[in-house]
């Protein structure tokens, strides 16, 4: 192809590219497939690759651009990002209406209500239509500049769309946010390597926001909606309906769902509409803002501190319970993060008798002004783990003061007093002292554990126990340790500390990608190990891998393999490693797969097992698959060819059915492993 048929096709594929963005984020109806979207994304990355001069900063294909940066730049709002007064009854909303009328007298007012977006909130400036800043709210009147981070999201365009000449400037607010189905999957990734699941959508938006690099937020599974507009030139609105419809023309996402009000009743009778309808949504919603339409009234009725009073936020209540929050702890994970804990008075709700909710991180406390000896409200959302979710004002004492986290931990691990700083994505604070009794415990736990070295009596109290007293200060000083020292410990008798000492000489010999898992490297779960062990055969290979050399092995991503090169760099580990082979730890224990791994039934398989084995556990079972060639999954997909389910199955049995998966009884496994 010639330049300027090129240049001609780049510009149809790009006109293309970005309609059907429109049409899948904006008006939700897509023509084409996913499929055929990335194709038509693939040709023009390779024509932009094949002639590079015609790439143009607004490509849709520029969306992942830029290196990490160092840090954010600040940057100062052209209008204040304000918050909003929040109201959870209707009485409240009376009092509203009422205010606003007593502001504007004998005038009619109509109002809109619109869904709460419960994402983060986000400025988008366009110039002459094109995308050229994105910012966070910050304080209300600096943010962080996260253009690169926002850029990556499909359902921002990157030029307004307009038959004539676009706005000279247009600032435009709204949320960034996760939908539900893309945070489950990312929560499920993040689990199987380990690494610490995000609380809610919202959470997780944020941290992937606060990402330094922004090819890994282009992995994260975001998209936005705008509500509203700061700063403008060069168009003009008169009312709060208007934006909606002008933003939504412009080509920029718009909710679903909002009315035009005639008075206050028809307000209420709106929010409860929304609320029925909130799973139509692709986002969650914490209730439904109320606003004043016209514009003109806004400036005649002003705004608090920090709230306009041309709006109101009507919050839904959930299933919660009040407690006093009688302090906050703060744990110490394997990885050395410190999570709040709040220590509270017992409560009872939704079936269980809850003493203890998380915080999450600094943030949130700041975010919710939690305070110690607050009356707080918690909540308890599915599966997830009790939160505390706001603060009751009124029942707060009158000489508590802010929350100050780092004060708190008198700036300092709590466990060991070592250093700390803060990971950015988390937003959490991290024990920088490698050598953290805490950590140390919970690493030394993780080494013995079921899934990685598999060392039987080596339990938390031991382990406790021997760190506490100095006898293990690594995982390879376990191999040291003599019966008689282990007998001079609490509840420990003399067989069982030869038990115990046994077992840890046991597991001298187990396979390669237990040792692996066991080392605790960030980012390797067991699944990863595997991988490892049975593509370099030994410890010593993998350790001699760069990164690139890492990234080669299918399933094993950047973030990934740089972890690893990190950890095997990292002078104290190869120290720890050096006393491991000097114990005798067997580094290159793979087995080689057996006889029907290539041919048999399972060769190639993907099975999943479901429900309780007569006659071995699920991890046996799955082990036996493994060595015949199958990949054992935890879930059900499309791409499962058989899942075994054995005694009482779970919700598996049921994913399997109908998605036409063929299930296996225990004794038609048994037959086929023959
Ligand atoms: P709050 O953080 O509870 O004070 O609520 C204020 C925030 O709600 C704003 O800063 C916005 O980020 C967010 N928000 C979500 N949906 C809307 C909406 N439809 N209109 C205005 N603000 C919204
Ligand atoms: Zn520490």
């Amino acid at each position: 192809m010639n330049r300027n048929d090129a240049q001609k096709r780049i510009e149809k594929l790009r006109n293309e590219l970005e309609r059907h963005n429109r049409l899948y984020y904006i008006d939700a109806q897509p023509e084409i497939s996913d499929r055929d979207y990335d194709r038509l994304y693939a040709e023009l990355t390779q024509l932009e690759e094949q002639f590079p001069e015609l790439v143009t900063p607004d490509s849709p294909t520029r969306r992942v651009g830029g290196e990490p940066l160092k840090v954010f730049n600040p940057v100062r709002h052209l209008q204040p990002m304000m918050s909003l007064d929040n109201t959870y009854d209707f009485d409240d909303l009376r009092e509203f209406d009422k205010r606003v009328k007593k502001l504007l007298p004998g005038e009619n007012i109509e109002y809109i209500l619109e869904p709460k977006v419960d994402g983060v909130s986000i400025s988008v400036r366009y110039e002459q239509g094109r995308f050229t800043l994105g910012a966070t709210r910050g304080d209300g009147t600096t943010g962080d500049d996260i253009t690169n981070n926002l850029k990556t999201i499909r359902a921002i365009p990157k030029n307004l769309q307009s038959d004539f000449f676009p706005p000279a400037l247009l600032e435009v607010r709204g949320e960034a946010y996760m939908p539900v189905a893309g945070f489950k999957k990312l929560n499920e990734e993040r689990a199987r390597a380990e690494e610490e699941p995000f609380a809610n959508p919202r959470n997780a938006t944020a941290g992937s926001l606060k990402l330094l690099d922004p090819r890994i937020v282009a992995r994260r599974p975001l998209s936005a909606v705008f509500y509203a507009v700061g700063a403008a030139k060069g168009i003009q609105f008169g009312a709060h309906e208007e934006v909606l419809n002008t933003l939504k023309q412009l080509g920029l996402p718009t909710p679903k769902f909002w009315w035009r009000c005639q008075d206050i009743d028809e307000v209420m009778q709106r929010a409860g509409e929304l609320q029925q309808k909130e799973g139509d949504l692709p986002y969650e919603i914490d209730g439904a803002v109320v606003k004043v339409n016209r514009l003109d009234y806004w400036p005649r009725l002003g705004a608090t501190a920090k709230a306009p009073r041309y709006a109101i936020a009507y919050k839904y209540s959930h299933e919660q319970a009040r407690t006093r929050l009688k302090a906050i702890t703060v744990q110490v994970g394997r990885t050395g993060s410190l999570t709040p804990v709040a220590e509270l008075e017992p409560v009872f709700l939704a079936g269980s008798t809850i003493s203890r909710a998380t915080l999450h991180n600094e943030e949130e406390i700041k975010r919710k002004d939690i305070r110690v000896g607050d009356m707080v409200v918690i909540e308890k959302a599915g599966e997830v783990i009790p939160a505390v979710m706001s603060v009751v004002l009124e029942e707060r004492p009158t000489d508590s003061g802010p929350f100050d986290f780092i004060r708190h931990i008198e700036g300092k691990c709590p466990c060991c007093g070592g250093p700390v700083h803060r990971d950015p994505e988390f937003v959490a604070w991290r024990c920088e002292n490698i050598a953290c009794p805490a950590q140390l415990k919970r690493s030394i736990q993780h080494y013995a554990a079921r899934h990685s070295m598999d060392i039987e009596n080596l339990g938390e109290v031991l382990v406790s126990q021997l760190v506490d007293r100095q006898l293990v200060r690594d995982v390879a000083d376990l191999y040291q340790l003599a019966a008689e020292q282990l007998s001079t410990l609490d509840r420990m008798a003399e067989k069982s500390a030869a038990n115990v000492v046994q077992a840890i000489a046991e597991s001298k010999d187990r396979e390669l990608w237990r040792l692996i898992h066991g080392l605790g490297i960030v980012h390797v779960g067991e699944g990863a190990a595997r991988k490892l062990a049975n593509h370099f055969q030994s410890l010593e290979k993998i350790a001699a891998c760069e990164a690139a050399d890492l990234e080669r092995v299918s399933d094993i991503g950047p973030v990934v393999a740089l972890s690893i090169a990190e950890f095997f760099g990292n002078p104290r580990n190869q120290t720890v490693i050096e006393k491991l082979r000097q114990a005798g730890v067997r580094f290159d224990h793979v087995e080689a797969a057996s006889a029907g791994s290539a041919t048999g039934p399972f060769a190639g398989k993907t099975v999943v097992i479901t429900g309780t084995l007569e006659n071995f556990s699920r991890d046996e079972a799955g082990e036996q698959l493994r060595k015949l060639g199958a990949h054992v999954a935890d879930s059900v997909s499309k791409k499962t060819t058989y899942l075994i389910a054995g005694e009482s199955p779970g919700s598996k049995l049921d994913k399997a059915n109908k998605l036409g998966v063929k299930v296996l009884s225990e004794a038609e496994f048994l037959e086929l492993l023959k």
